[in-house]
């Protein structure tokens, strides 16, 4: 098996534990349905795992959504398919 493969799947269960915490759903505009959303917190925890060469995510190719409140949250959806599409 290729080492490039298995690097994937570590990224994908990475995320996978970012997104369980919240649970919360939100509208996202681009999916035109309601999604996982993914807290400033975990969005930082991601962005940080993003910027390394070697991580397939595409920071540019997320959704991100305002909620109500004013905060800031991606979208779990854009995210996911990202690595599907890996
Ligand atoms: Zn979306």
């Amino acid at each position: 098996m290729a080492p490039r493969k298995t690097r994937v799947t570590i990224e994908t269960e990475r995320i996978w534990v970012l997104e369980k915490p919240s649970g919360k759903k939100v509208w996202c505009p681009t999916c035109r349905r309601r999604v996982s959303a993914l807290t400033p917190e975990e969005v930082a925890a991601l962005l940080s795992v993003a910027a390394h060469p070697s991580c397939p995510i595409k920071t540019e190719k997320l959704h991100f959504v305002g909620t109500s409140n004013g905060e800031m949250v991606v979208c779990a959806d854009s995210l996911v398919s990202q690595n599907a599409i890996q």
